[in-house]
């Protein structure tokens, strides 16, 4: 599963940013993890347990939000989420020309500690 993957560079990116800032112990972490990524925020979860493990996690707070697959027609310029996965047809014209604007994203939005 990729996850741990994902969740080993983001605890990497975490611990350069807190060793800069001085920050000893990470209470709050908050993720944007776009529904397009194909990361699962169960397993995202089971990753940051698993792999934050050192004192710099200790007791820190994983919340993840989940944004929505944004599309855009490129027939008739609809723009629409995705309800299902893996349904590109533009609810306004039935087209099946459209393209994925946003849903791919997985970042950190902020972490806090001290
Ligand atoms: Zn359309």
């Amino acid at each position: 599963m990729h996850e741990i993957t994902l969740m080993s560079s983001i605890l990497d990116t975490l611990r350069e940013s807190a060793l800069q800032n001085n920050i000893k112990n990470i209470k709050q972490i908050k993720l944007v993890v776009g529904k397009f990524s194909m990361a699962l925020p169960d397993s995202l979860l089971f990753a940051f347990e698993a792999l934050g493990q050192d004192e710099l996690f200790k007791g820190a707070v994983l919340d993840i939000e989940e944004k929505d697959t944004k599309c855009i027609c490129r027939d008739c310029g609809q723009h629409f989420s995705l309800d299902n996965d893996y349904y590109f047809v533009c609810p306004n014209c039935s087209g099946h020309k459209t393209e994925i604007v946003s849903g791919r994203e997985l970042y950190i939005d902020y972490y806090e500690g001290d």
